[in-house]
């Protein structure tokens, strides 16, 4: 799977692949505050080790468990800026307005993020290993702040337009008309209803014609 898209597991069992669009909304994806604890993968510092890899940042360069120094209280954090992002995603999608002391939040945990460098046997991308937990609270802060702060970004953030799903994302798509968390999923559950709702509308008229 492409760093950045996640296979997620639907209530009903269904498994279906997701691109939440960036990194601090691919956070939301993990678990969360109220009904969300029911999805949390993010238990101990190893579980952020593991998932972590399957990120974008794996996509700016190699990323593996083994490379990350996260301690309890660094999990402890970007929990709440997680939790914290599902008060304020939320609101961007709808329109509604966020509430400063989240904001707070989430300005106080931007600080220094991972570094990055050039390998010279093959003039490719590496981390400078190890990645601290608070390095990883600072890389996740900060795109948020982007999202947030930057107009043509935070007016993509959607929720997904099927019935009870409240998956969020960032509309990347060009047109910017991406409605959908995944096509597999909720694209297709609507795709289905449609093409019903279609048949029963012709099916009515033909009755109602003879
Ligand atoms: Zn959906």
């Amino acid at each position: 799977m492409h760093p950045g898209i996640h296979v997620l597991t639907s209530g009903g069992g269904q498994r279906f692949s997701f691109d939440p669009g960036s990194l601090s909304i691919e956070l939301l994806s993990t678990g969360g505050p109220g009904d969300y604890r029911h999805w949390e993968i993010l238990h101990r510092p190893a579980d952020l080790a593991d998932w972590l890899p399957r990120t974008r940042l794996a996509a700016a360069a190699p990323l593996a468990p083994a490379d990350l120094r996260i301690r309890a209280a660094d999990l402890e954090r970007i929990r709440h800026l997680r939790d914290t992002l599902w008060a304020v995603a939320p609101a961007l999608a709808h329109g509604r307005d966020v509430l400063p002391a989240d904001l707070e939040v989430i300005n106080g945990f931007v600080q220094e993020p991972p570094r990055l460098r050039v390998e010279a046997a093959d003039l490719g991308r590496r981390w400078v290993v190890p990645i601290t937990g608070a390095q990883v609270l600072g890389v996740f802060a900060r795109d948020a702040l982007d999202v947030i702060g930057t107009p043509a970004l935070r007016e993509r953030v959607r929720e997904c337009a099927g019935d009870h799903c409240r998956l969020i994302f960032l509309d990347t798509s060009r047109p910017g008309n991406r409605r959908w968390c995944s096509m597999e999923r909720c694209g297709n559950r609507n795709k289905v209803r449609t093409h019903r709702t279609r048949r029963a509308a012709v099916a009515a008229h033909t009755e109602g014609s003879r």
